[in-house]
């Protein structure tokens, strides 16, 4: 299986790390041909705006949103979800590929970042310990979109919508390789 990461910004090293951990093939996505022959694709945390700016520039928007569109799974974390996001509550560009409506640095600053352990519906053996950095949370979700996983006090962290999957929180800043397994068989599955 080959995996993209997106690369223009943030944390896609970790992922690509992980990803070899779990013995696939981890490409680094920057141009649009990079997603040629890919089974899937990640967007990892750092700074929503800037995968916007930088997308937009490197001619990524449209195969990006192609690339959901053709039933591929596609992985957000973090910024990567606020990006796959339709409404971010302010004229904020996003990819608008996932029907949620994301409020951005919903816990606070940097320096309020914490962890915190998560049931996660699919995901076995027991609670995973999920990083929250300056995250946001899912505050609707549309008719198709599934909670995978809320805090204790509701608030939606984790989501799935066909091919497509959203999480608040950074799997790849953490030595469990549960989500990204979890991801593999959706990129198995195509929708
Ligand atoms: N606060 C960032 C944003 O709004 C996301 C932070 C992260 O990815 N850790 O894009």
């Amino acid at each position: 299986m080959r995996i993209g990461v997106l690369a223009l910004q943030g944390d896609f090293a970790e992922h690509v790390q992980m990803l070899r951990q779990l013995k696939v093939e981890a490409i680094e996505v920057r141009l649009p041909a990079h997603l040629d022959g890919l089974d899937g694709l990640i967007m990892p945390g750092g700074e929503s705006t800037t995968f916007a700016k930088l997308a937009l520039r490197f001619g990524l928007i449209q195969p990006l949103q192609q690339f959901a569109a053709s039933g591929k799974a596609m992985w957000g974390t973090c910024a990567g979800l606020i990006f796959m996001a339709k409404d971010v509550g302010r004229d904020q560009p996003t990819l608008g590929v996932m029907d949620i409506t994301v409020k951005r640095n919903a816990f606070g600053r940097q320096v309020d970042s914490f962890i915190t352990p998560l049931v996660i519906a699919g995901l076995d053996k027991g609670t995973y310990d999920a990083v929250f950095i300056r995250a946001p949370l899912i505050e609707t979700v549309g008719d198709n979109v599934i909670v995978l996983s809320t805090l204790l006090d509701g608030t939606i962290v984790a989501a799935r919508e066909n091919n497509m999957l959203a999480t608040s929180f950074h799997p790849e800043l953490t030595r469990d390789l549960r989500l990204h397994a979890f991801f593999l068989t959706m990129c198995q599955h195509r929708q």
